[in-house]
Formats: C-alpha cells, sequence, structure tokens
C-alpha cells in the first residue's frame, strides 16, 4: 500500500499571532510515529511537509498525483477557524482521484471527528487517538478491499454514531514501536525533536492531552535505554546533538517518575548533548533538576497558570504557589531561567485574582524579559472542545463559539477583568505582529535591541498596573478610553523599534 501523509499549510491569524494551544507540541511526531509503524508493516510511505516547508496546496497536489497514494492522511490541525481552505482542496483531490482513501488523524481530528466529517465530505475516516495501530489496520482493510467499519480507533461516516465503542487501546509498552520517521524538514529545525512519554497524569481544566489519549489512561514513559538508543541513532546518522523532548509532561509521576529522570540523565550525560524539555512544578526537584542539567537540560518550560492558589484549584492544576515558587527556586539555582505557561485571564477571574497573579509576577521576577512579560500579562484561557472547561462552560449557557464548533469563547464574568484582558491583547497583539521577523528567527536583531526591549517592557507593565488599579478603583474605563490607550502604546512600541536603527 503506498500511504503519503499531509502536514497540512497552517496560517496565522493576526489577532490569534499568540495564541499557541492550538495543538499539544507533542503532535509533531504524529505523523512521523505513523510512518515508522505503516513502513516497518511493509507500506510505502512519504511524509509531505505542508506546514514546515511553506507549500502551497497547488504543490502538495501536484506530489500526491505524482505520488499516487492508495491512502491519504491528513493530520488535522485547528488553527483558530474552520479550514475551508483544507477542505476545499480535499475536495479537489476526492474528485481527481475517486479510490483514494482520506483519513484524518491528530488530536483536533480526534476531538472534533463528527463536526469534520460534517464540513469535509471527501474525509472518508477519521482515526480517534494514536495513530500507529489505526493506521495498520486501515492499510490492511484497504489493500483488501474491505470496510473500514468497525475497525478499532477509526471512525468513518456510519460509524459516526457509536463512535466511542471503537477506541483503540492505547499503547501500553511505548518501547515496542518503532522509531518515528523524521522528514528532512523536522531536522532543519533547531532541536530535534522527541518524544519520550505520552500522556500526562494531570487533569487541567483547560488541557486536552487526556482528552486525546482517552480519560483514565495513564501517563506511559519509554525506558531511558530506548529513549538513548534513539538519540544515539540520530547523532550518529545526523550528527545532532540539540534536543527536545515534546512530552506533554517530561516526568512521571510521584518518586518512579523522577527515578526514571535520574536515569535519563545517568544516559544522557556521556552523549554530550543539549536539550529541553516541559513539566510539572510538582516534579521540579532539587536532586533530579542538578543531574538533567549535568546532562545538557538547557531549557525548560513549567506550568505556573496562576500566582493565586484559588485559580489554580479552578484549573484543578493540583500544585499551589508555593510549589510555583519552589520550582522557580530550583531551576534558577541550576542556572536555568524557565519559560512559563501563565493564565493570567480565565473565565472566572476577578480583579483580586488578576492583581495577585501581577504581585506574584513581579515578586518573582517574571516581568522583565518582553517576550515573557508580553506572554504572561496578556494569556487568557483558551477554551477548546475536549477540555472539562468546555463543557463546564457549556453546561453553565456560558459558552460562546469562536471560530468553529472546536473552539468555545466565554465572556469573563467580572466586567473590569475583561476590560482590561481586551486591552492588554490589544496591545500585545500589536507587539507580536511587530517582533515577528526577530523572534520567530527570520529577520536578523539589529543592534541596540535590549535596550529598547526593556523601554517597551516598562510600558507594557506600567500600562497593565495603571488600569489594573483604576479599574480596582471603581473607574470606568470606556471603549474609547481603552482605543486611545492602544494607539498611544502603538507610537509608543514604534517609536521604541524605530529608534533601534540608530543605536
Ligand atoms: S499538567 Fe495539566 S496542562 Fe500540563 S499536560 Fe498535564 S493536564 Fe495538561
Amino acid at each position: 500500500m503506498k500511504v503519503l501523509l499531509l502536514e497540512h499549510p497552517r496560517s496565522i491569524t493576526p489577532d490569534r499571532c499568540n495564541d499557541i494551544a492550538n495543538t499539544p507540541l507533542s503532535s509533531c511526531l504524529i505523523s512521523g510515529y505513523a510512518a515508522g509503524m505503516l513502513e516497518q508493516c511493509g507500506h510505502d510511505v512519504r511524509i509531505i511537509e505542508g506546514y514546515l516547508d511553506k507549500l502551497g496546496y497547488e504543490e502538495i497536489e501536484a506530489r500526491i498525483t505524482s505520488f499516487a497514494p492508495d491512502i491519504l492522511g491528513v493530520h488535522m490541525v485547528y488553527h483558530w477557524k474552520q479550514d475551508l481552505a483544507l477542505f476545499a482542496f480535499l475536495a479537489r483531490v476526492k474528485q481527481k482521484m475517486p479510490a483514494l482513501t482520506i483519513t484524518a488523524y491528530g488530536f483536533y481530528a480526534t476531538i472534533s471527528a463528527a463536526d469534520i466529517m460534517k464540513h469535509c465530505a471527501a474525509v472518508d475516516a477519521v482515526i480517534i487517538g494514536e495513530a500507529e495501530a489505526p493506521f495498520v489496520s486501515l492499510a490492511g482493510a484497504v489493500s483488501a478491499g474491505r470496510s473500514v467499519y468497525e475497525l478499532p480507533g477509526i471512525v468513518d461516516r456510519p460509524g459516526l454514531c457509536k463512535s466511542s465503542s471503537r477506541k483503540q487501546q492505547p499503547i501500553t509498552d511505548l518501547d515496542s514501536i518503532p522509531f518515528p520517521m523524521r522528514t528532512e524538514a523536522l531536522y532543519r529545525l533547531s532541536e530535534v525533536n522527541i518524544l519520550g512519554s505520552r500522556g500526562c497524569y494531570g487533569r487541567c481544566t483547560f488541557c486536552y492531552i487526556n482528552g486525546y489519549y482517552g480519560q483514565g489512561v495513564p501517563w506511559r514513559g519509554r525506558s531511558p535505554e530506548n529513549i538513548a538508543a534513539e538519540i544515539s541513532v540520530i547523532m550518529q546518522e545526523r550528527g545532532k546533538k540539540e534536543f527536545y523532548f515534546t512530552d506533554p509532561n517530561f516526568f512521571g509521576p510521584g518518586q518512579t517518575g523522577q527515578e526514571r529522570a535520574l536515569r535519563i540523565a545517568a544516559l544522557l550525560k556521556p552523549m554530550n548533548i543539549a536539550f529541553g524539555i516541559e513539566g510539572r512544578v510538582n516534579d521540579i526537584h532539587d536532586k533530579t533538576i542538578a543531574a538533567l542539567v549535568d546532562a545538557g537540560l538547557r531549557h525548560i518550560l513549567i506550568g505556573l497558570e496562576s500566582g493565586r492558589d484559588e485559580s489554580l484549584r479552578r484549573m484543578n492544576k493540583m500544585t499551589t504557589v508555593a510549589q510555583n515558587e519552589q520550582a522557580l527556586r530550583i531551576l534558577r539555582k541550576h542556572g536555568i531561567e524557565p519559560n512559563v505557561g501563565f493564565i493570567m485571564f480565565e473565565p472566572d477571574s476577578s480583579l483580586e485574582d488578576i492583581r495577585t497573579n501581577f504581585e506574584f509576577l513581579k515578586r518573582n521576577d517574571l516581568l522583565k524579559n518582553l517576550s515573557v512579560t508580553a506572554n504572561v500579562l496578556y494569556h487568557h484561557q483558551i477554551v477548546l472542545e475536549g477540555t472539562q472547561a468546555f463543557h463546564a462552560l457549556k453546561q453553565e449557557g456560558r459558552l460562546e463559539s469562536a471560530g468553529s464548533s472546536y473552539e468555545g469563547s466565554a465572556q469573563l464574568k467580572n466586567p473590569g477583568a475583561a476590560i482590561l484582558a481586551d486591552f492588554m491583547r490589544q496591545v500585545t497583539n500589536i507587539l507580536f505582529s511587530r517582533m515577528d521577523g526577530i523572534w520567530s528567527g527570520t529577520l536578523i536583531e539589529p543592534p541596540g535591541m535590549q535596550r529598547r526591549y526593556a523601554e517597551i517592557n516598562r510600558v507594557l507593565v506600567d500600562l497593565f498596573e495603571k488600569n489594573l488599579s483604576a479599574l480596582e478603583a471603581g473607574e470606568l474605563i470606556s471603549r474609547e478610553r481603552i482605543a486611545r490607550q492602544v494607539q498611544k502604546a502603538d507610537t509608543e512600541i514604534e517609536r521604541s523599534m524605530s529608534n533601534s536603527n540608530v543605536n
């Protein structure tokens, strides 16, 4: 069987230019893992990197026609709207190649299978959850001319109504599956992505990691030896020495998770590599971080989410502000300034929550770097289908539809918090679009920027403080006043940016 897996083009929506939660980072290897498994089973597999290779649909169509696959897998990624361009493209391909089985997969496809099938008649089936085994059964069924109906992990149109009964059992032994196939585009990234584990033992209300793997599916880790073996192959074949663990949660739960991390550190240390990870604050332990840093850990993303315990409880984060601060202290002690996940605005945020968050950020030196400041002062909770928050807000009748039925938005309960959230979104969007070239690495940073960043940073922090204080004092902030302030901030950012060229 010839199987072609497509990473479709993705577009940036200007007013969502810094919203990052449309697909978890771990999804970047979904196609590679499926391809590795299919290839091991004797199928001829290719991956088209429409997104990373910046391909247009014309070029993609030409490549599909030239390869003439039996199955076209489409890793569907939600990018803040119903992807009508993709749906129209698939309709065209299906019309041209009616025998082609088009199958969607990935987080968005899993959680929104019915909606995708409703809006895209060209999609024959959707893989629900982990894609490796369903793809193999699909290829077997297609090659034997059998229906895909009733295959575990796959829904087709007749099966839509009973999709829940078809879930594929998650893979328990991750060492048993082949290493993922990596494209040239993936190797061109500054770090090689690697997946050391799947799932998370957390249950945050805003997260859909568990919605994808299935509620109740535990965190599963590859053995340290299996991870080290994959890294070793990549180093030998490609000479790469920088890696990023895309696991939603690098650490497994409890003491066993810490011991596994220590074993990984022991195996990676002699390899002389650098790597990054993502994790929960309660898993940041001094001894483990010391060992990981000694083994090459250079950066980490931790989900702080809030500086207020009440908010952390609302999000079911199962962590505390004290743990957040302890994690920051440990990481900094070992020379790591972490990237942080932070939700300044949740649907139920009060002004008191926001003030407590703001003081937490100041107290913990998280408002001194422009790219961090812009993120933590602006991020609001994104509400995607498949999360507990989505269903709770829907039940409360507070969910409004956003870009598609996959995403909802909830008006912030507190009107003052809503005004501040709207204002910060507008201002930071100006900044993100101005900085896009430099922060994405496509433009060289002109000299003198650090001083300008510090100026813009001060503008952002002052604006936040001023407006929050005004709201706390009971002042009414009109739309006109917001518009004036946004305009002023725009001018100040512009002035700082243009001054950078003469310093
Ligand atoms: S810690 Fe929470 S947000 Fe992070 S992966 Fe786990 S459930 Fe998701």
